[in-house]
C-alpha cells in the first residue's frame, strides 16, 4: 500500500515546469537553445506555500533546546503563509497557536489560519515598526506571556537554514547542477539567502536575484507601503545575507498583478501576487540573456511562494485592481467581440 503517516511528510520535492507563453518568446523549450526558465511551485506544499517547510524545522529546534514545551502556545506576527505552517504542526503536537497579522492581508487568508484552529489577532499596517499598536510588537507582548514561544521567522536562523539543507539541495538535483540563475522574491531573506548560499557553494557562478516591490529597503526604498503580500520589508531582518544577492530587480505593483493575471492564464499557474513580482524578474532576466552567447546555456529557477487561492478577493478582481487605478484586470477581461 502506498500512503504516509502524516500530511507533514509531503511537505518539499515540490516540481519545477517550464514557463513559455508568458515569456513572450524569451524563453526557450530546451536546455542549450537560449534562456530556460523553470518555476519552482511551492503552492503544491500541503499547506499551500513555501513556509510549510520553515515550520516544522523552526519547532522541532525550539523543541529540543527547551524553548517551547509540552503545552505551549506558539505567538508569531505572519502574513498568512508561516502561520499555515506553523499551525499544521502545532495542531499534530497539541501546541497552541496565535498568529498577528497586518491589516492588509486578506480576510482569506485569516480564515485559513483560523480553519487550522489558531487564533488571529489582526494589526494595523501604517503604523511604524517602533509603534505600541505594530505588528511587531503586539506579537512580542503576547510573546511575553508565560508558555508563549515566539518562533521569529526573521531572526531565527532555521529559516534559511532549512534551504539551505532542503531547498537548495532539491534544485541543485533537479537542475543536475545546470542551473545559471535563481530568482526569489525577498520578505524575511529566508528563501533567497539559504538557497543562495547553497547553489553559490556547488557554482560560485550561479547568479542570486531578488525580486522586490519598489519602496522596501532591498531595493534602496525606505518601507513605503506597496500592495504585494510577503515580500519587501522597511527594515533588515537578520534571516537576510546581504552578501548573498547579486543583484536585486525592483518590481513595481502594476507589473506584478499584471503578471500574476497572465501566469495564471497562460501558464495555468494560478499564484499569489509575490509570485507574479518573481517570474515578472525572472521574465526581464530572460529577456536580457536572450540572444547573448551567456543567455544560451541559461537556466533560471524561479521561486513561486504561494497559490493564488488566498487572493481571489485582491489580485484576481478587477475592482479591487480599479481601486487602486490598475487598469490590469480591464486589459486581461475578454471583450464580447473577444469571445464571438
Ligand atoms: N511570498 C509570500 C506570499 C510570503 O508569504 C513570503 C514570506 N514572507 C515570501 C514571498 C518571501 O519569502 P522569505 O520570507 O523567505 O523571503
Amino acid at each position: 500500500m502506498e500512503y504516509v503517516d502524516s500530511l507533514l511528510d509531503l511537505i518539499g520535492n515540490t516540481p519545477l515546469v517550464r514557463l513559455e507563453r508568458a515569456l513572450d518568446g524569451a524563453g526557450a523549450s530546451k536546455p542549450g537553445e537560449g534562456p530556460l526558465v523553470l518555476a519552482k511551485v511551492e503552492y503544491l506544499n500541503p499547506g499551500g506555500s513555501v513556509k510549510d517547510r520553515i515550520a516544522t524545522r523552526m519547532i522541532e529546534a525550539a523543541e529540543a533546546s527547551g524553548e517551547l514545551k509540552p503545552g505551549g502556545t506558539i505567538v508569531e506576527p505572519t502574513s498568512g503563509n508561516t502561520g499555515v505552517g506553523l499551525a499544521m504542526v502545532a495542531q499534530q503536537k497539541g501546541y497552541k497557536c496565535i498568529f498577528v497579522c497586518p491589516d492588509k492581508v486578506s480576510e482569506d487568508k485569516r480564515n485559513v489560519l483560523k480553519a487550522y484552529g489558531a487564533e488571529v489577532v489582526v494589526a494595523p499596517t501604517a503604523v511604524p515598526p517602533e509603534h505600541p499598536d505594530s505588528y511587531y510588537n503586539v506579537s512580542d507582548r503576547l510573546a511575553s506571556q508565560p508558555g508563549a514561544w515566539k518562533p521569529n521567522q526573521y531572526a531565527n536562523p532555521n529559516n534559511p537554514r532549512s534551504h539551505y539543507e532542503e531547498t537548495g539541495p532539491e534544485i541543485w538535483r533537479q537542475t543536475e547542477g545546470k542551473i545559471t540563475h535563481f530568482v526569489a522574491g525577498v520578505g524575511t531573506g529566508g528563501t533567497i539567502s539559504g538557497i543562495g548560499r547553497y547553489l553559490k557553494e556547488q557554482n560560485p557562478d550561479v547568479q542570486i536575484i531578488g525580486a522586490d516591490p519598489a519602496g522596501s529597503v532591498y531595493s534602496g526604498g525606505s518601507g513605503r507601503p506597496y500592495l504585494v503580500e510577503g515580500v519587501g520589508e522597511d527594515f533588515w531582518p537578520d534571516t537576510y545575507d546581504r552578501s548573498v544577492a547579486d543583484r536585486i530587480i525592483e518590481v513595481s505593483d502594476a507589473d506584478s498583478f499584471a503578471y500574476t493575471r497572465r501566469l495564471a492564464r497562460e501558464e495555468q499557474l494560478l499564484v499569489g501576487g509575490s509570485a507574479g513580482m518573481a517570474a515578472y524578474a525572472a521574465k526581464q532576466l530572460a529577456a536580457e540573456l536572450a540572444g547573448t552567447p551567456e543567455g544560451e546555456n541559461a537556466v533560471i529557477v524561479v521561486l513561486l511562494p504561494d497559490s493564488g487561492r488566498g487572493y481571489l478577493t485582491k489580485v484576481f478582481n478587477d475592482e479591487w485592481l480599479a481601486q487602486y487605478g490598475f487598469a490590469i484586470g480591464e486589459a486581461a477581461k475578454q471583450t464580447v467581440g473577444d469571445v464571438l
